[in-house]
């Protein structure tokens, strides 16, 4: 990837809304793992998973054909000689190339003008203790996801430093949200907002969380929208507790305490499940 590297030198941290490869707002989502780190979700658009699906994949049909290649190379080069196996081997190698070709061509045609790049737009580098590490193929996402996280960036380089100006400049001449602003419909009650967590995947939910948070002022209703969110986001480990024996049943709340305190979920979210799985670890 040739991206700028950004770290944040937070767990928590800022993700901007919208497709990190074409912009568009996201409705789809993608998650990343570095090593033995856990998974973390990034908002995508649709068109640009199955683009980076198709790149990703791009190379097994000419891996096969590689590797029927050197098998045939083998039966006939014992069967005629050395010299002949050799001829299917030089044979192949021009198809496998093509073949490669052809399928990066396939999946590049799927791209949007927009996009980034075929591949995957954004690596995470994983967190070293200190920081967590991006990268990001577009420049206009990696400006976006500095100025989000502004207060906990770390080692920021003289690249990086330099885009954000390039962008803060641009975005004075032509003046952009830094968040990219959904249509302004009528307000949402506390119920429309719970329906709204319900139906979402786990990034646009906690997103949506976050919009809801920032819309409903009642104590009591936020509370509602808290405990519904903790409970979507508890779902899963919920369903796999289900008919565990005892011991297993502990193993898993404390797998997930650890694993949420690791999420980058925001913080009342994050306090609601974890009173929820302490509740469940000390009733199991
Ligand atoms: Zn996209
Ligand atoms: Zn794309």
């Amino acid at each position: 990837m040739r991206g700028v590297t950004v770290e944040v030198s937070a767990r928590k941290f800022s993700i901007p809304f919208e497709c990190p490869c074409c912009g568009a707002e996201p409705d789809s989502e993608i998650t990343l793992s570095a090593g033995r780190t856990r998974g973390l979700v990034f908002p995508y658009c649709a068109r640009c998973v199955a683009h980076v699906i198709a790149w990703e994949s791009a190379g097994v049909p000419s891996a096969a054909t590689m590797l029927l290649g050197i098998i045939a190379a083998i039966v006939v080069g014992l069967a005629a000689g050395p010299l002949f196996g050799a001829l299917v081997v030089a044979v192949t190698i021009p198809i496998v190339l093509a073949i490669a070709r052809a399928m990066r061509k396939r999946a590049g045609a799927r791209c949007a003008q927009a996009c980034a790049g075929p591949g995957r737009a954004l690596a995470y580098l994983g967190w070293d203790g200190n920081a967590s590490r991006f990268q990001f193929e577009s420049p206009t996402y990696t400006a976006r996801f500095a100025e989000q996280n502004d207060k906990r960036l770390v080692n920021v380089t003289t690249a990086l430093r330099k885009l954000v100006d390039h962008y803060r400049i641009a975005r004075l001449q032509v003046p952009t949200p830094v968040v990219a602003v959904s249509a302004v419909g009528t307000p949402l009650s506390p119920d429309a907002w719970i329906e709204r967590l319900a139906a979402s995947g786990t990034v646009a939910r906690r997103h949506a969380f976050l919009r809801a948070m920032e819309a409903i002022h009642d104590p009591a209703a936020r509370a509602r929208i808290v405990a519904a969110g903790a409970n979507l986001e508890a779902a899963k480990v919920l369903e796999r507790a289900e008919g565990l024996p005892g011991a297993e049943g502990r193993l898993l709340f404390e797998q997930a305490l650890v694993d949420v305190r690791l999420d980058n979920l925001p913080d009342d979210l994050e306090e609601a499940v974890v009173r929820l799985f302490e509740e469940r670890l000390r009733s199991t």
